[in-house]
């Protein structure tokens, strides 16, 4: 048997769908990976790190020359200088750097606020360390937070709140007065704040907001991210966390007993990743936005509730129109009736039923994917 904590939590949803749709030989829209692989430049240096340097243990908080990038990355997006060997640890991706986080930060009892709909690692996160996830439902049409619900799940137990903007599967880029009302009641509950950025370069309409540079922020701020997203790289698993000290140190406390430490090529990539030119991240936005679009107009026209999202490479989309069940259930009619696969969110929900008429399609793919999935589903 699974043990107790893990039972509830069964295989994920990304990768049911994704073997579900190999299976059927569907579109897929589902899981969030490009169709396409990496820039050269990151590659390459991957590869000439395989031949050229060690491949043995790197230090377990990471290599210097990629906790150095993210550094100067830091600082070029923030004006913010830190300390590569104190304020930054390299992780196996933003996963690991949460399960690091939670196990290495919270008490069995201690309570986080997590908002649904929730990316699955944060409950599991909770479970494995022991603490209780406290709900904050976002809601839709616009995602909008409710600042009494807010308010209402904040208490002397918080010990933190996690913030993922921009958000899966949402789209939602949180505003600076959100993040501002976040950074307060962190502030009067004495919480700290986890915020995962992995899509902090697909924010399209709004300016992606730091929670660490807010003002008094940084000593209770836990920035996570990851290469994945922003390279196209997902396969590599190659993350961090950035922040003050004693916060870092939590995480490395428990990284060194997960994985101990992440693979030497990887890093050495992921170190090349993060000195492209501002133009590479100017291109992926337009490449998004114009992706984003294609798949909205798409869906719209052939008569999902859609609205556009604000940042990441999801579009979370209505289906009752088409009167076929729940999330779940559409989704069985898409992959085996259709031949299109994507992800039915009442998986991220917890506390409310709104997943149950939504369904989740991924935008990461060529325009011939997306124009085949839209053609399939003009079958509808
Ligand atoms: N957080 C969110 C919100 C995600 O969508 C993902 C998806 N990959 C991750 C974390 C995990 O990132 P990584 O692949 O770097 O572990
Ligand atoms: N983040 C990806 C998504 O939301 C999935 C990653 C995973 O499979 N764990 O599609």
């Amino acid at each position: 048997m699974v043990s107790e904590r893990l039972q509830p939590f069964k295989v994920s949803v990304f990768s049911e769908i994704t073997a579900a749709a190999m299976e059927a030989k569907a579109v897929d829209l589902g899981q969030g990976y490009p169709s396409w692989e990496g820039p050269a430049f990151a590659k390459d240096e991957a590869i000439r790190a395989l031949a050229e340097e060690s491949n043995q243990y790197p230090p377990y908080i990471g290599l210097e020359v990629l906790r150095t990038a993210i550094a100067d990355r830091w600082k070029l997006d923030t004006g913010m200088e830190i300390d590569p060997s104190r304020s930054v640890t390299v992780t196996s991706g933003c996963t690991e750097a949460l399960s690091s986080t939670f196990i290495g930060t919270f008490d069995p009892g201690d309570e986080v606020v997590l908002f649904e709909p929730t990316y699955d690692a944060y409950p599991v996160g909770c479970a494995l360390s022991g603490a209780i996830p406290r709900y904050v439902t976002l809601h839709s049409p616009d995602w909008s937070i409710d600042p009494d619900e807010l308010r209402d799940a904040f208490s002397s137990r918080t010990a933190a709140i996690l913030v993922n903007t921009p958000h899966n599967p949402t789209g939602k880029v949180f505003t600076t007065d959100e993040m501002q009302l976040i950074a307060d009641l962190a502030k009067e509950f004495g919480a700290i704040v986890v915020t995962d950025e992995v899509y902090e370069r697909m924010a399209y309409d709004r300016e992606h907001i730091r929670m660490a540079t807010l003002p008094d922020m940084w000593e209770r701020t836990l920035t996570l991210s990851s290469i994945g997203k922003s390279f196209s790289l997902t396969g590599w698993k190659t993350g961090w966390a950035i922040g003050p000290e004693r916060l870092v140190a939590n995480v490395r406390s428990a990284k060194q007993f997960l994985t101990f430490t992440t693979p030497n090529p990887m890093q050495w990539g992921s170190a090349a990743a993060l000195r492209a030119p501002e133009s590479y991240y100017d291109e992926l936005k337009a490449m998004y936005l114009a992706k984003r679009d294609r798949l909205v107009d798409g869906l719209a026209g052939l008569g999902f509730g859609v609205r556009l999202p604000e940042g990441a490479y999801y579009v979370l989309a209505d289906h009752t129109g088409f009167g076929i069940g729940d999330d779940v259930d559409f989704v069985r009619h898409l992959i085996s009736e259709v031949g299109v696969a994507a992800i039915p969110p009442s998986a991220f929900y917890h506390s409310s039923d709104e997943g149950k008429r939504l369904v989740r399609f991924a935008f990461c793919k060529s325009d011939e994917v997306l124009d085949e999935a839209l053609s399939r589903l003009s079958r509808l």
